[in-house]
């Protein structure tokens, strides 16, 4: 696919990263496999926009996959960084700013009664688990094909993100003893999900759900299933595990359980709770939590687990979201986006679907409706990618990939939108529209 410009800088970076690093890169999505080319190193962000080291400017659509929803730098996170910075950056031991935090998202998810500070959101799915077998005693774990809750053994069979777009649902190196402890479904399937519990329901020990996916792009729930999948578990005695990741701050203050008034059993959380910098929390019923260490006999600890830096950038971005409530208008503000993006490729006569909700969205090229990994997968890639450099060439980055989410954050303003909207207008012949 054209990429006709060389980034000069960002060229040199990644071959000598290719030595240095596997694949160049800290984490697989970032080396744009799935839509060719050359990353592009980065250096500096600041509101919506990202540098690149060639100094070409972009109008950024990941938002570091989703902490950023303030946008970049934000000053007062910046402030409060420094501020703590000063006195130290570890201590490994107690400090008054993490019971704050812990207290702030307690404040935020009704149904959670404690909160456990981790380093991000992988270990947290994973402790979750380990918490959710040892209070049932039960081993096998559900969880539906297309979500992504990080990269533990028993998470990573048919998960979404990095390892969709590669093509490699299931890891080598996951042993078949761990996943066979991890039963797939598919998402958005009442059948798939009664016959399960109906035919291992006394077995399961928790089922663990993006409740609004956001790693095979963006899937919404049907009305009515993520209400049944807590019935269910409720009903066998299983723990229902939201991973709300990226929804926990995201879609309202205080996720998905608050827009639907559906209390989970344990809630996972990471990316906006750290405000950019590494973090993981997970929370729920006392009686589960009061069987962590060092209080009951589940372990799990972490040497930089509420680290004053992290614990700060988090508690500032929750408080800013407090006082802004910028809720209502990023929704508006992003399904206008969408709708005139839908507006643009039906126009052009280009098959597209795009999912959206509040200030998340994924372009398909796919007519949809888009429900599942199933429906997902059935997009056209290398349309995908062609959109993908047609607009990171005019100087806009959406998700390298089709298998993720695009996000808006407060700082995006109408007029970039305008003249992102205009950038894909004028793309629209290099993906084959009319
Ligand atoms: C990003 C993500 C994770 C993993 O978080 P990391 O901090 O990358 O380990 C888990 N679950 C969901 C839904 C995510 O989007």
């Amino acid at each position: 696919m054209a990429e006709p410009i060389r980034p000069e800088r960002s060229g040199q970076l990644f071959e000598r990263a290719l030595r240095s690093i596997p694949g160049g890169v800290n984490s697989p999505v970032r080396a744009f496999r799935s839509v060719g080319g050359t990353p592009r190193f980065i250096a500096k962000g600041s509101g919506a926009y990202l540098w690149d080291v060639d100094g070409r400017r972009y109008l950024d659509f990941v938002g570091s996959w989703g902490p950023l929803i303030l946008g970049h730098a934000r000053p007062e996170i910046l402030a409060a960084l420094e501020r703590v910075m000063a006195d130290g950056t570890s201590f490994g031991a107690p400090t008054e700013a993490e019971v704050v935090l812990a207290e702030t998202i307690l404040a935020a998810f009704p149904g959670m009664d404690q909160v456990r500070l981790v380093n991000s959101g992988t270990e947290a799915t994973m402790s979750a688990i380990r918490l959710a077998r040892a209070h049932t005693g039960r081993s096998l774990l559900v969880k539906f094909a297309g979500c992504y809750h990080g990269h533990s053994d028993s998470l990573l069979v048919k998960a979404g993100s990095g390892a969709a777009t590669l093509g490699v649902p299931d890891s080598l190196g996951v042993t078949a003893a761990v996943s066979g402890q991890t039963l797939i479904l598919p998402f958005n399937d009442g059948e798939a999900l009664a016959e399960a519990f109906a035919a291992r329901g006394g077995e399961i020990a928790a089922v663990i759900v993006e409740p609004f996916p956001g790693n095979m792009g963006l899937v919404l729930p049907h009305p009515g299933y993520l209400e049944e999948l807590r019935r269910l578990t409720a009903a066998s005695g299983a723990a229902l595990i939201f991973d709300e990741v990226i929804t926990g701050f995201r879609v309202a203050y205080g996720g998905v359980q608050t827009l639907y008034g559906i209390e989970p059993d344990l809630t996972c959380l990471g990316k906006i709770i750290g405000g950019g910098l590494p973090v993981g929390a997970y929370g729920g019923k006392r009686e589960l939590m009061a069987l962590l260490a060092p209080e009951g006999p589940v372990y799990q600890a972490g040497t930089l687990s509420g680290n004053p830096l992290a614990v700060a950038a988090g508690l500032t971005t929750l408080r800013l979201l407090q006082e802004l409530q910028p809720y209502p208008e990023l929704a508006q503000r992003t399904a206008a986006f969408a709708a005139e993006l839908r507006a643009l490729f039906e126009r052009a006569g280009i098959p597209a679907t795009v999912n959206q909700a509040e200030s998340l969205f994924t372009v398909f090229f796919n007519p949809g409706p888009v429900v599942d990994y199933e429906s997902a997968s059935r997009s056209d890639r290398e349309r995908y990618a062609r959109f993908f450099h047609a607009m990171l060439e005019r100087g806009f980055y959406f998700s390298p990939g089709q298998f993720e989410t695009c996000f808006l954050s407060t700082a995006h303003g109408s007029a970039d939108l305008e003249q992102a909207l205009s950038a894909v207008r004028d793309a629209l012949p290099e993906l084959g529209g009319r």
